[in-house]
């Protein structure tokens, strides 16, 4: 059986570094909790935000190319990333983030929770959804701790195929909870970012990737050897998955859903805490072994970028 918790990470892609580093700390009030690089493209930064720790369910990362392309958010994609803020910080995060001058819609109510969604400066979709989860607010950011961010709600499919999608979620352990007109839910069984809606909606364009759209969501499993036998099942039940790969923080495997979305599946473990210490989190750019020879010319090549609240 697969029965994911819910979401690991979601990854999306940036335009100038600095202004995300300085967006989803000082602003959103995240923590920084890993710098380092693209494994796959080593002349760009992968920046890795989350509670203090940066604990499974909480971490938004980003690819950011300071001359990257405008993406178009739309069929075949995640249409939304939502975060979890406390019943009665609505307010708070409405006067914030239009005080930053975002693009902040109204709080509206989904599935009897109350939704502000939101875009970043790059027109990255984000929501808040007031509720609760079982993360800890982290209490030395610029947020106070009563209205910190706590961690994902889950994110929103805008799927090419959303019954072929609903099966994907069900094999990985959800269930669809609720329907209301395009949206059906489905939740997983653990605490925390265990929501994802699938959108039926044939008359929005497809969405093309780049900057301000999601590259790809990741599902928690709990280790390595369960995660190769989760990669066979998905084999088996007809989805093309990639080997596993080294992600330093956790390991990884990959597969496209057939609604379009690059899905990934991670180990909650090692964490983040593997090559720094939890008070130094994000500090320092770290990079893999395999790439630590080449520091010094990946360095000359990456743009500088300050640490939060420089
Ligand atoms: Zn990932």
């Amino acid at each position: 059986m697969i029965n994911t918790a819910g979401i690991h990470h979601v990854t999306s892609i940036a335009s100038d570094p600095q202004r995300n580093v300085d967006f989803y700390t000082d602003v959103l009030g995240l923590r920084l909790v890993k710098k380092t690089v693209n494994f796959d493209d080593t002349h760009t930064y992968h920046l890795y935000y989350g509670d203090e720790v940066g604990t499974p369910g909480t971490v938004l990362t980003f690819f950011p190319f300071e001359n990257g392309r405008q993406g178009r958010v739309g069929r075949g994609q995640t249409s939304a990333t939502a975060f979890v803020v406390p019943e009665g910080s609505i307010e708070y995060w409405t006067d914030r983030l239009e005080s930053h001058d975002l693009e902040v819609d109204a709080p509206r109510v989904r599935f009897d929770e109350t939704v502000v969604p939101f875009r970043d400066h790059d027109g990255q979709p984000l929501e808040l959804v007031a509720g609760t989860t079982d993360v800890d607010p982290w209490d030395d950011g610029p947020v106070p701790a009563e209205n910190a961010i706590r961690g994902f709600h889950g994110v929103t499919l805008e799927s090419l195929d959303p019954d072929q999608t609903g099966r994907v979620l069900e094999t990985l352990g959800y269930e669809p909870v609720e329907r209301d007109g395009e949206r059906t839910r489905y939740r997983a069984s653990g605490d925390r970012a265990a929501v994802v809606d699938v959108r039926e909606r044939a008359d929005t364009p497809q969405g093309r990737q780049g900057v301000g759209t999601v590259h790809h969501v990741a599902f928690r499993v709990p280790d390595e050897e369960t995660q190769l036998e989760w990669r066979e099942r998905l084999t088996d039940s007809g989805l093309r998955v990639t080997p596993q790969k080294d992600r330093q923080y956790f390991k990884s495997i990959y597969f496209r859903e057939p609604g379009g979305v690059l899905f990934e599946i991670a180990t909650d473990g090692p964490g983040f805490a593997r090559d720094e210490s939890e008070a130094e989190l994000g500090t320092d750019l770290k990079l893999p072994p395999w790439l630590e020879s080449d520091r010094e010319r990946l360095e000359e090549r990456l743009p500088e970028v300050g640490s939060p609240g420089r």
